[in-house]
């Protein structure tokens, strides 16, 4: 027997839809790459969205063809995202922080068909187009004024393209399942992978999102995604702030300390979403300037690992909760949000720490286990480490062109390549990489837990942990630091700071200072840099060992 309730396709266009009808007037405000800020509202873009995908139509973009954006967060890229599937086109966000080489390859390997880009990233395209033969037109996301001699191919300011048509247009019909949108994973090893959504994934997964243990976001809200949306979808926020109705912010092109802070406070933002880096500039401009924040009441910090400090100067200098989070671009992006489970009791602040420090657990359409090497569940007892695996509706099932091949276990579990722990209330915790965890004399050690310890003491900056090779050991792990501006910290120092907060053997055989820590193009800690710029690297203790 059928259930008896009406059936209509989950499609993205029915987000901006119903944005348009039930909050029509609430408004967008940008920080627009050519400077002034910019407002327009919900009704407004899915006018000029629809727009957009006429206007496509008419330069021969199909469904199912890939439109590429090299974009910052502004209105433009958003009117973008919806023209795009609303012809049943799908989006496909460039980083454009990733090696020139890294965007050819994707661009190729998705068949690109016509680009939005940015007018910053102008003459990066300019240099590259020669090698992205599949690009017909680009779309440069200005206006007539601004736009600037350029020798991209068909170049036109996007304000005079979308002129050009009236917007009657109907958005195209689709299977739910159909492709909406692409993001290819950093591939720190190996080429770039292509992840590729379906509309009902987005809508699914922007239901998930707003929820109130996840973002927690409401019609009542002002959202600032500083975190950009070719970064791992967007953490979806494109979708789930029109479903809401919320404000919505968008920083544009500036993501530093002081600019992020201005939109804060300026337009009353409630809620935002980024990555550690994104808030060590934004509290150092703080501290710097003794500024409060007046609004903002919580934060979605994730991408990589959110250190103890960062959070307890959210929640105790500046009253803004922090929600600590976990996903990856496979996942789209959420795969867990931490909170205060009422398994917890009522835990005093340093408590609160502790659990806010865990990555969280699934919210519903995600399941979660933790494996060891032989696929064997480990228990749930936080403390044993295992491989991370995720299935749902929202997570890959295999990339782009089958790249990587068969990506699930016969269970359907894809392997995070994260390794974790899972408390008894189901609150996950990253210890690392699967790659970067040190083993030492055949026991693991988390750098994570290291790197969030150093970053604790009050003149270190930036920490990274990395296992240097060791004879007797295998390997042991090496602090590398990045002290505060203007500070001086010596070696014995921070290790005295650390003694007593881990275990004995798990303490660094060596702190190095250094001016700056590399980071890849979604602003997580590049290992992979730090390790080879170590590898002649020998401890000091090593010779003992010998
Ligand atoms: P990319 O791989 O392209 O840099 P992703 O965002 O997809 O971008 O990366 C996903 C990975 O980021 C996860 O597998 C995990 O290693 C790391 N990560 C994400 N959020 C966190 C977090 N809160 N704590 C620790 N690691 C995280």
């Amino acid at each position: 027997m059928l259930g008896l309730m009406q059936d209509w396709p989950l499609l993205c266009h029915r987000v901006i839809d119903h944005a348009a009808i039930q909050h029509g007037g609430r408004e967008v405000v940008s920080r627009s790459v050519e400077g002034p800020l910019h407002r327009t509202t919900y009704r407004e873009v899915r006018r000029r969205a629809m727009q957009v995908a006429q206007r496509l139509g008419r330069d021969g973009i199909k469904a199912g063809d890939r439109v590429a954006t090299l974009a910052w967060n502004t209105w433009r890229h958003l009117e973008a995202w919806y023209g795009i599937t609303g012809l049943g086109a799908v989006y496909h966000t460039i980083n454009p922080r990733l090696f020139p080489d890294q965007i050819a390859y994707i661009a190729n390997h998705a068949e690109d068909r016509l680009m939005f880009v940015d007018l910053t990233f102008v003459p990066l395209v300019e240099k590259l187009q020669e090698r992205l033969p599949t690009i017909e037109r680009y779309v440069v996301l200005t206006d007539a004024a601004h736009m600037p001699q350029t020798s991209l191919r068909n170049a036109v300011a996007y304000e005079e393209w979308i002129a050009e048509v009236d917007g009657d247009f109907a958005w195209v019909t689709l299977d739910e399942n159909a492709a909406a949108g692409m993001c290819y994973t950093s591939g720190t090893t190996g080429n770039p992978k292509g992840v590729v959504y379906s509309h009902r994934s987005n809508v699914l997964h922007s239901m998930m999102a707003v929820a109130p243990d996840a973002f927690d976001l409401s019609v009542r809200d002002a959202i600032m995604p500083v975190v950009p949306f070719f970064h791992a979808n967007g953490w979806s926020i494109a979708f789930s702030a029109p479903m809401t109705g919320c404000k919505l912010v968008l920083p544009g092109a500036k993501l530093d300390g002081a600019s992020v802070y201005e939109l804060l406070e300026s337009e009353g933002v409630t809620m935002t979403a980024g990555v550690p880096t994104v808030w060590l500039a934004l509290l150092a401009h703080m501290e710097a300037n003794g500024l409060k924040l007046s609004t903002l009441r919580r934060a979605l910090i994730g991408g990589s690992a959110c250190p103890r400090a960062m959070i307890q100067k959210f929640e105790q200098t500046y009253n803004v909760h922090v929600a600590h989070a976990w996903g990856m671009t496979e996942m789209s992006p959420i795969g867990s949000i931490c909170g205060i489970k009422p398994d917890y009791g009522t835990p005093d602040f340093e408590g609160v720490l502790d659990i806010k420090m865990k990555q969280g657990s699934a919210p519903f359409t995600v399941e979660m286990k933790i494996a060891d090497d032989a696929g064997k569940d480990v228990p749930w007892d936080g403390k044993t480490f295992g491989r991370l695996m995720v299935r749902g509706v929202c997570v890959a099932r295999e990339y782009f062109r089958g790249e990587g091949g068969d990506i699930l276990d016969p269970d359907g579990f894809f392997d995070t390549g994260d390794v974790a722990t899972i408390d008894p209330y189901g609150n996950m915790q990253i210890t690392d990489r699967a790659k970067d965890v040190i083993k030492s004399g055949g026991e693991w050690i988390s750098t994570i837990e290291l790197e969030n310890l150093a970053v604790g003491h009050p003149k270190v900056a930036e920490a990274a942990v990395i296992g240097v090779r060791h004879p007797k050991w295998d390997e042991r792990p090496l602090l590398v630091i990045v002290p505060k501006k203007d500070e001086k910290i010596e070696k014995d120092e921070i290790i005295a700071f650390m003694q007593g907060k881990i275990a004995k053997w798990w303490m660094p055989d060596d702190v190095v200072f250094v001016d700056e820590i590399p980071h890849t193009a979604t602003g997580k800690i590049q290992k992979t840099a730090l390790r080879e710029r170590f590898k002649d690297y020998t401890f000091p203790t090593q010779a003992a060992a010998e």
